[in-house]
């Protein structure tokens, strides 16, 4: 089973899907989802809700991927809005997530508390080495144009950075976000091929033109369709596994 987290908006694009609530012992989300021609199904979560109506700092990450992981998902492409710290990474631009850092603060990290012993999760390879080639090889032959890879600061949000804090970040990666940790975490917690891609919707705090708010929803609209498109042609025909990544065995008990 197949799963597209869309950050802002990617609702819009589906109304022929079907819905169903999933309970989780953290919480009931709600999952919209089509069943293509191989019986499989492609389930569709808001991580902010369906009405964006949960900050970055509230989304109930832990239920969102227990969901999925009930419902037998195995492979998730996500999308997240990002601000650029990078000159080469302009409005408009979409960036494969290859690594992140993390600056958030108030946030639950893991599914693993003790009750099974002590888990660490190994982080060599965040994200999905198998899903983002694939995603690269599919990508060449489409409308979706990627300029580069980049690294994924994750602040707490939802206020944005300050210009001395976006001076520092600058130092460590491209883009700033407040949404890829813990859910990239957690879902390699779980065995699950986890890849994102960053739509970049405006320049950080203290960049060229700073964050013009209007950017940030131009920017999505314009990119969110043609994603989730090449998303959905890529579970419909391409035989994914995880023989050549090691998303499902990143877990170490000590
Ligand atoms: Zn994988």
């Amino acid at each position: 089973m197949y799963a597209i987290i869309g950050g802002t908006g990617v609702y819009e694009l589906n109304t022929s899907l079907e819905n169903i609530e999933v309970n989780t012992e953290y919480g009931s989300v709600e999952v919209d989802f089509l069943e293509i021609e191989s019986g499989e199904k492609i389930y569709f979560l808001s991580r902010h809700g369906k009405k964006h109506s949960k900050p970055p700092h509230l989304v109930n990450y832990r239920a969102n991927i227990m969901a999925l992981n009930i419902l037998g998902v195995k492979y998730i492409y996500s999308t997240a809005a990002v601000g650029s710290m990078n000159e080469k990474y302009e409005p408009g631009d979409l960036v494969i997530i290859d690594d992140f850092i993390d600056f958030t603060k108030s946030r639950i990290m893991t599914f693993y508390e003790g009750k099974s012993g002590v888990k660490h999760v190994d982080m060599s390879e965040p994200y999905c080495s198998n899903l983002i080639s694939i995603f690269l090889k599919k990508s060449m032959n489409s409308n979706v144009e990627i300029k580069g890879s980049a690294i994924y600061v994750t602040t707490e949000g939802p206020r944005f950075e300050t210009k001395a804090e976006i001076n520092m970040y600058k130092n460590f990666g491209d883009v700033v976000g407040m949404t890829s940790v813990p859910e990239v975490v957690l879902a390699k917690e779980l065995g699950m091929c986890y890849a994102t891609i960053g739509i970049i919707t405006n320049w950080c705090t203290g960049f060229k033109n700073e964050i013009k708010f209007h950017d940030i929803e131009n920017s999505m609209n314009m990119n969110k369709e043609k994603l989730t498109q090449l998303f959905l042609e890529i579970f419909k025909n391409d035989n994914i596994d995880q023989e050549s990544c090691h998303c499902n065995n990143a877990v170490m008990n000590l």
